[in-house]
């Protein structure tokens, strides 16, 4: 199965991939965590993304599309995957097409914007493993300790008031857009992402019908 999932900043995209993972046994490719680890490994590309990050703004289409296309040739993703950041514009949804990868469902993960800034201040990330935890809503096991991998979690700089307002007005302007891209397509479907953890991943199961 390939399917795409779309929220705002903070609407839980990465904690619902991970479910989704679990179920079906096929990777999540977060674009977002590729970028985070070329940031922090320091590379020419890494020193060019950061510019775009820590300002709450999109990567270049052109650099985020080679990315994708590298990472999904590879073996683990020859049953599927969840595109967890990816489209994030009409030219990246384009691009996929022009790939010929089939995508069997879109899920869109609906939170408001309020709800976003809320979760934001308590956004806390594993910068090893990319997984991502929330101080009142989904704690790790150990205060501040990742519960797959042993790493001390940091708050992502990115995760910052302004950043993420700035965040919030690029999702609307562009990211939007991408969405409704699907949503004509009639691949569409919203999932109400208010709530607990369980309840949002049992809602997503339905919609994808495992
Ligand atoms: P995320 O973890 O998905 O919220 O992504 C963090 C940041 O990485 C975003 O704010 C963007 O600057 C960048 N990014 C991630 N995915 C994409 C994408 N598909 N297109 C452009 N920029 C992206």
């Amino acid at each position: 199965m390939r399917i795409i999932l779309f929220g705002g900043p903070g609407a839980g995209k990465g904690t619902q991939a991970s479910a989704i993972c679990s179920k079906l046994g096929i990777p999540s490719v977060s674009t977002g965590n590729i970028i985070r680890e070329a940031i922090a490994a320091g590379t020419p590309a890494g020193v060019e993304f950061k510019k775009y990050t820590e300002k709450g703004e999109l990567v270049p289409d052109s650099l985020v599309i080679e990315m994708l296309k590298d990472r999904i040739a590879r073996p683990d993703c020859a049953n599927g995957y969840i595109l967890d950041g990816f489209p994030r514009s009409i030219p990246q949804a384009e691009a996929l097409d022009e790939m010929g990868v089939e995508i069997d469902a879109v899920v869109s993960l609906e939170v408001s914007d309020e709800e976003i800034e809320k979760r934001m201040t308590g956004r806390r990330v594993c910068p090893k493993c990319g997984e991502s935890y929330h101080l009142v809503f989904n704690p790790p096991k150990t205060e501040m300790i990742c519960d797959k991998c042993g790493e001390a979690l940091i708050q992502r700089s990115d995760d910052k008031a302004e950043t993420v307002r700035e965040r919030l007005r690029v999702y609307h302007s562009q990211t939007e857009p991408a969405k409704a891209y699907y949503e004509k397509k009639g691949k569409l479907r919203k999932v109400d992402g208010n709530g607990n953890v369980e309840a949002i991943t049992a809602l997503i199961f339905k919609a994808l019908g495992i």
